[in-house]
């Protein structure tokens, strides 16, 4: 272990770490003003000349940590002019390529000339090759496209100086660790290395021993890990209530945005399309959504376009969104480890963040597993109630009253309400008022307070614990079956007895324009593949699709919202099925139309 505590003042600032001016400029800007305790403890060895490992979790600020000593080794003389390669940072994904690289760049602000770039797989070869031929200074990528770039003779290690495997021990799960031994075989014998994992697996040990020089080892205790920013609680919730749980805890919370974990690939998009169908915002990312998809995804989520993602662990891997202020493990993660990586997605940048975890009746084991590996105790809270659910939407629709009022124009509806009221007293007021604010916020009275009971029944249910169909579905679980859990049925017997979707106002779809898009059944597209599609591509929300029918060859779709040009076009280069959508307006050929399958409407309406 390093001894570089002792030698640094009790409360760093980066102005102690002595940067190179442009890079304490950036950092400035960044609002960076105290180093992270693993960017107090990496920043000065890595300046220092010397290899380190770093041991610290997901939001412990290892970019930094890196990547600034980096651009001091590599910036300071870039040769702008000829710019050959001279540090290298392998990541296991695509995704955090690209993140590790937007954040390399942001610290580079006032370097001018330094060029950073990144290579994946997935992407054409020819931009990545000829960025790399015009002189590139620092290339962030993934090991096996590294390895491709090394293979064709575009990119060579000739000159790289400094070298970094972030979330190293990912990067082994993923297979990368044949690639990560030819690119170390192939980089200078004199060369930095910095290492970063998560963990430190006897494999990731063996790498470290075999490739870096004495290098100064730095663990970041999981105390000190930003976890001290997240709310972290869970609730008991039986494992056939978990999808409607899940709707009312999104109903009642004021997070910007929301990322729900599902163990399951399968899960992911049964929840997804589950949420989808209730009307809320939702998509879902799991290993299988193309990369560009992917991105697309991920950007709607920053850009407040999405509100809710539901992925599994690998998909969310080094998702970097300041607005999610809410984790939700659906399903607890098997491992301790994983739970610390999902809820590290919120409190990122310094915000506050909440991580709510469900735990059917017998997971209790696995919660207090969980508890003792990061030493924290969570809190159990309640699931919202549907009147809890009420209560939270009828309170948002109060405090938009005021600005309403002041927005004016509302001639029309004194005028009717003073006619209701010439005679009324008091009391009559307010029954009427309180009837419009229980339209507004979906309250169709007598069934609610059904649901309320039935409510009550389960929660009464989940404390006492173990009941046959609880049971059912946790046999499957501990059998580590990767068939989905909730399948259409389960999802059914929560939805008799849940909300409705939320609605903002009493918006209820109109017919909307009839669309004609180029799959059908003989294709084996479902509903929820042509409604995946139109809110991932289309940036539509549940509430804009009615009506789907599926033919033989093509399908008809109901969409309340005018589609501009763009969105048609996103819409119809969109695969279903394998199959392009090519959507267009449907001209009606009626004497075609008689569909050879169920007619389905997607949305409950
Ligand atoms: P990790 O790679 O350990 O998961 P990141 O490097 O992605 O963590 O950093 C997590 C977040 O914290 C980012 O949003 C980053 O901008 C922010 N951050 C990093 N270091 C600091 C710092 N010293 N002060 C404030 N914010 C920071
Ligand atoms: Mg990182």
């Amino acid at each position: 272990m390093s001894t570089l505590d002792s030698t640094l003042p009790t409360e760093p600032t980066f102005s102690d770490l002595a940067l190179p001016a442009a890079l304490q400029a950036a950092v400035d800007e960044l609002g960076f003003t105290t180093p992270s305790p693993i960017q107090a403890r990496a920043i000065p060895a890595l300046l220092s000349g010397r290899d380190i490992t770093g041991v610290a979790q997901t939001g412990t600020g290892k970019t930094a940590a890196f990547g600034i000593p980096l651009l001091a080794a590599v910036g300071t003389d870039a040769d702008v002019t000829r710019g050959h390669v001279q540090a290298l940072v392998l990541t296991p994904t695509r995704e955090l390529a690209m993140q590790v690289a937007d954040a390399i760049e942001s610290f580079a602000t006032h370097l001018p000339g330094l060029r950073v770039l990144s290579v994946y797989g997935g992407a054409p070869y020819v931009p990545q090759q000829r960025a790399l031929r015009d002189g590139v200074h620092v290339v962030v990528g993934t090991p096996g496209r590294v390895m491709d770039h090394m293979e064709r003779g575009s990119l060579s290690l000739d000159g790289v100086r400094f070298l970094v495997l972030d979330e190293a021990d990912e990067m082994l799960r993923m297979g990368f660790a044949e690639d990560v031994e030819k690119i170390f075989g192939q980089a200078p014998a004199r060369r930095q290395v910095a290492l970063f994992s998560a963990t430190m697996p006897p494999a990731i040990r063996t790498v470290a021993e075999t490739h870096l020089t004495d290098p100064v080892e730095i663990t970041v205790s999981r105390q000190s890990s930003t976890v001290t920013n997240i709310d972290q609680s869970y609730a008991i919730v039986p494992f056939r209530h978990k999808v409607g749980s899940l709707v009312r805890v999104l109903a009642t919370s004021d997070a910007d945005a929301t990322i729900v974990f599902t163990r399951t690939r399968a899960a992911a998009e049964e929840v997804g399309a589950a949420l989808v169908e209730r009307g809320v915002s939702a998509a879902t990312i799991s290993g299988d959504v193309a990369q560009k998809e992917r991105e697309r995804i991920v950007e709607r989520l920053r850009s407040g376009a999405l509100d809710v993602l539901v992925a599994t662990d690998v998909a969310a891997r080094g998702l970097d969104v300041d607005r999610i202020g809410l984790v939700v493990n659906f399903d607890i993660p098997r491992e301790a480890e994983a739970y610390v990586h999902r809820i590290g997605r919120t409190g990122r940048a310094g915000r506050t963040g909440r991580a709510l975890s469900f735990v059917t009746p017998h997971e209790r084991g696995k919660l207090k597993h969980i508890e003792r590996t990061i030493r924290a105790e969570l809190t159990e809270i309640e699931i919202p109630s549907p009147k809890d659910v009420s209560e939270h939407r009828a309170r948002r629709m109060l405090d938009a009253v005021a600005t309403r009022r002041e927005t004016g124009r509302l001639e029309l509806y004194r005028a009717m309400l003073a006619e209701r009221t010439a005679d009324a007293g008091t009391d009559e007021v307010l029954d009427l008022a309180a009837a419009l604010l229980a339209l507004a916020v979906g309250d169709d009275g007598p069934r609610q307070r059904a649901e309320q009971e039935e409510f009550e029944r389960q929660r009464a249910e989940a404390r006492g614990g173990r009941t046959r169909e609880t049971h059912r579905a946790e046999r499957g679980d501990r059998d580590g079956d990767r068939t989905p859990r909730h399948p259409r049925a389960d999802r059914r017997g929560v939805r008799d007895h849940d909300e409705r979707p939320a609605r903002q106002g009493v918006r209820r779809p109109a017919a909307g324009t009839r669309y004609r898009l180029a799959v059908g059944h003989t294709h084996g597209v479902q509903p929820r593949g042509i409604v995946g599609a139109l809110t991932n591509e289309g940036g539509l929300t549940g509430g804009d699709i009615g009506k789907i029918d599926i033919f033989g060859n093509f399908s008809l779709v109901d969409i309340t919202t005018p589609l501009d040009a763009a969105t048609m076009d996103r819409i119809a280069r969109a695969h279903v099925a394998g199959k392009q959508l090519r959507i267009a307006v449907d001209q009606g050929a009626p004497e075609r139309r008689t569909p050879r399958g169920e007619r389905r409407p997607a949305h409950a309406g």
